[in-house]
């Protein structure tokens, strides 16, 4: 009798357009799917994001049979569970006669290391193919990177506006420019009509995965309340369209935007679905795109989403495959501060953080300016350690999965990396967090002032920041005017602002930090949306 092909599919694989599927047949071959413990204990996830994940695996394993697939699953609590995919693999060869084994390549260094170690292993035959899930292979990005001095994110984008034909007009870019960010920057009121999203209940399955998560991590933090997730791709599709018709319209101009008690407002939060593999990238472009040409959108908020996706999502992907597994160590600024407790317990004055934090431990989602501009700019400020930083961001966030939170956290926040992915630091002082939010209108520190009891502790953070990485950014021409501008502070003014940071930090370093097991109750979500 023939052996049988073993195609895993991994948790992050739950698409039914894989490579690893495209010429497999059903009738000889056996799809594999495994939650180990090894995959929901290497960092500690959100509660939300490890139920999230096991239960699209579990309703994505269904879905497989109905269309006609042999799938065998793995369930995290059966008591043969070998806790890892290779002890998983062994035992599925133990099973069948397996003559090869064909599965799409990883997302990360990591798990992609494990699947190049199957063959010896196991002498059987590894087939390991593209992601075609992605507009651009590794080797794609190789090629456009290859002898760049800067790898800037604009070059790299328009390449995949002409590859895709994604609003092109012919060769040019559909209305003369290729980019309509700086439409983009509207700060909100709190009174605008925002969009309520669509709320999935929870089925019979997803009860069960909380359940487990409750029972058998009682050591994660992260609200199971209000579940409101789709874990189907039916629901991921009421998501998009939801999203297509109602929130595409105003997500250009509020982009930026942070509103109390509004988590999402115009944002898709298709990013857990697209990530996972319950969404296509592309077909969402050429659906935002049709929305675009069917007159329903205008072109700043098109061209600004479709870029996320094309441009952003598929350059930190770049990024990080061609950065090698030892991008995560990188730290320009050498930076060593544990990040504070309060990351974990939500209990500070600070209220744009209180209010960035507390909802990420509600529902494991905020959106890019509030982890950008909230939450990194804050601890790079502080001097974080940029690998705790990564890691942080890699337990609370709904759709982190290394290649792409790494390169977002440590490099575009971070500036870990030097400069390769942004060209200067996203700092700020919280002048930007006032503007673009409703934030400090609550708080007990004055965002115009530097110094004194009151201040906003971002201020002097931010000025001393630049001041104490003088050597690394003085010559950086895109911080020129800021330099200019602490130049012509006073002696004086240096001085007190200097002490001001000190004295923060001091108070900072007073307090417990990082994250040291379970801590009584969940964090503090008082007045914080969806706590
Ligand atoms: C410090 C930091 C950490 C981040 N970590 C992650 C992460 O772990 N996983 C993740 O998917 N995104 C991450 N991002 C990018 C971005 O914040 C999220 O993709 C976005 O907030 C998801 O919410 P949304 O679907 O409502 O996005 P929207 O604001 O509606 O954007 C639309 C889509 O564009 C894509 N996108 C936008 N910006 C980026 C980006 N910089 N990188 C990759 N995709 C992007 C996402 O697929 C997103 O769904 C991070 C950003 C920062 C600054
Ligand atoms: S005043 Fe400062 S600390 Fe308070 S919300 Fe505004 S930016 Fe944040």
């Amino acid at each position: 009798m023939p052996g049988r092909t073993l195609i895993p599919i991994l948790g992050d694989q739950l698409s039914f357009g894989l490579s690893s599927l495209a010429d497999a047949d059903p009738a000889t071959s056996v799809l594999l799917m495994a939650e180990v413990e090894d995959e929901a204990t290497y960092v500690r996830h959100h509660r939300r994001k490890l139920a999230y994940i096991l239960s699209a695996m579990r309703h994505h394993a269904d879905a497989l049979r109905e269309r006609g697939w042999t799938v065998e699953y793995v369930k995290l609590d059966e008591p043969d569970n070998s806790g890892s995919f290779t002890g998983e693999i062994a035992r599925a060869i133990a099973r069948h006669s397996v003559d090869c084994i064909v599965v799409t390549e990883a997302g990360e260094w990591r798990v992609q290391a494990m699947l190049e170690a199957w063959e010896t292993l196991f002498g059987v035959p590894v087939e390991i193919r593209t992601d075609t899930r992605f507009i651009a292979s590794h080797a794609d990005f190789e090629g456009w990177a290859d002898g760049r001095k800067d790898l800037v994110m604009e070059f790299f984008y328009r390449e995949q506006r002409r590859k895709t034909g994604l609003l092109m007009n012919g060769k040019k870019p559909e209305g003369g420019k290729w980019n309509y960010d700086k439409e983009n920057r509207k700060p909100v009121a709190a009174d605008l009509f925002m969009p309520q999203q669509p709320l999935f209940p929870p089925d019979g399955t997803t009860r069960d995965v909380i359940d487990l998560v409750t029972t058998r991590f009682p050591e994660l933090i992260g609200s199971l309340d209000e579940w409101d997730l789709a874990v189907t791709h039916e629901d991921a599709m009421r998501a998009q369209d939801f999203f297509l018709q109602t929130s595409l319209v105003s997500f250009g101009d509020y982009q930026d935007a942070m509103v109390t008690g509004q988590p999402r407002m115009w944002h898709a939060h298709l990013s857990p679905y697209i990530n996972s593999g319950l969404l296509d990238p592309l077909e969402l472009c050429r659906a935002v795109e049709a929305e675009y040409r069917a007159g329903h959108v205008a072109l700043n908020g098109a061209e600004g989403f479709i870029r996320q996706i094309i441009g952003w999502r598929e350059y930190m992907r770049g990024v990080y495959w061609l950065a090698g597994p030892d991008y995560k160590d990188r730290n320009f600024f050498g930076n060593t501060r544990q990040l504070p407790r309060f990351y974990w317990t939500n209990e500070t004055d600070m209220n744009c953080l209180h209010q960035a934090l507390g909802q990420t431990w509600a529902t494991a989602y905020a959106h890019h300016i509030q982890r950008l501009m909230v939450t990194g700019n804050f601890a790079m400020l502080i001097g974080a350690d940029p690998h705790a930083v990564h890691l942080w961001y890699m337990e609370v966030y709904l759709d982190a999965y290394e290649w792409v939170t790494l390169p977002n956290t440590l490099g575009m926040s971070q500036f870990g990396d030097g400069g390769l992915v942004g060209t200067k630091p996203y700092a700020a002082s919280g002048a930007y967090i006032n503007r673009m939010s409703d934030y400090c209108e609550a708080c007990r520190y004055d965002p115009t002032k530097r110094v004194g009891e009151d201040a906003c502790p971002f201020n002097a953070l931010y000025w001393d920041f630049l001041d104490r990485n003088r050597d690394k950014l003085g010559n950086n021409p895109r911080l020129g005017m800021q330099y200019r501008t602490w130049d012509r502070f006073g002696d004086d003014t240096k001085d007190e602002t200097r002490a001001q940071a000190a004295g923060f930090l001091a108070r900072l370093d007073a307090e417990p930090a990082g994250y040291e097991g379970p801590h009584d109750g969940r964090p503090d979500l008082d007045g914080v949306a969806g706590g």
